[in-house]
């Protein structure tokens, strides 16, 4: 039975090192996106993702879950967050996930929806927006893909320490989503919503855009609490829970 539902997540860091996270993953899938119209999910599904031959149990399980959501009829998209950009089709089809890119514009139950992982809108951590834009290059990625799994493992690593280096010295404001990216990507993409992830910061926010109130819901990490956000035809609505 389908339910008239579509559900958004982001940020859930999935790894062998958090099985609780995991286990509630799977319990929202049966209990409540199970006959969904969709389910999209909005980067950071992985706390890291070296490759579509990364070996962690918790990606095996999440295939053979995400594969079986996908053929009972709901449609499963995926777009990358900043852990697990790597992610690509091999795991995506196994997973029974269409892998959308960021932004993506959808309609959602006739409003215009803007989707995005989030990182793109924190504009003023500079430093990020230029490593970001290094890292996700193209030509980059495509040699990312050639070097051995141990190399890219050793890399992987190094860039997590190295973030979490940087991100003590950073204000929390530089780690937020910037509001004037925010009105220039809801404008330019004509969106009176949008989804994003990244900060953390689970909420439900109002944007004046050129004399209309857009609405901007950020969906909850998974590490301390879980919860997404559901949409139907009536509007949306942010759920956090603790675990
Ligand atoms: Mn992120």
């Amino acid at each position: 039975m389908r339910t008239g539902r579509t559900y958004f997540i982001a940020d859930l860091h999935l790894t062998d090192a958090r099985p609780v996270a995991t286990g509630r993953f799977f319990r929202f899938l049966t209990e409540e996106v199970a006959g969904a119209d969709a389910l999209y999910i909005l980067g950071d599904l992985f706390e890291a993702w070296i490759g579509d031959d990364h070996d962690e149990q918790v990606a095996h399980d999440t295939a053979r879950r995400l594969k079986s959501l996908a053929d009972a009829g709901t449609p499963i998209f995926f777009m990358h967050g900043n852990r697990d950009f790597m992610l690509a089709k091999h795991y995506a089809a196994r997973s029974g996930m269409t892998l959308i890119a960021d932004p993506t514009r959808i309609d959602l139950y006739g409003t215009t929806t803007l989707l995005m992982h989030g990182d793109t809108l924190c504009t003023e951590d500079v430093a990020y927006q230029a490593f970001r834009r290094r890292i996700r290059h193209p030509v980059m990625l495509g040699l990312l893909r050639y070097l051995p799994q141990a190399l890219r493992r050793n890399l992987a690593r190094q860039a997590r320490a190295g973030s979490e280096t940087a991100k003590a010295d950073k204000p929390s404001t530089i780690m937020n989503v910037n509001d004037d990216a925010v009105d220039q990507a809801l404008r330019a993409q004509q969106a009176r919503r949008l989804i994003h992830g990244h900060t953390h910061r689970p909420a439900r926010h109002i944007h004046s855009v050129d004399g209309h109130d857009c609405e901007r819901f950020v969906v909850p990490d998974w590490y301390m609490r879980w919860g997404y956000v559901a949409c139907d035809k009536q509007g949306c609505e942010l759920k956090v829970e603790a675990f």
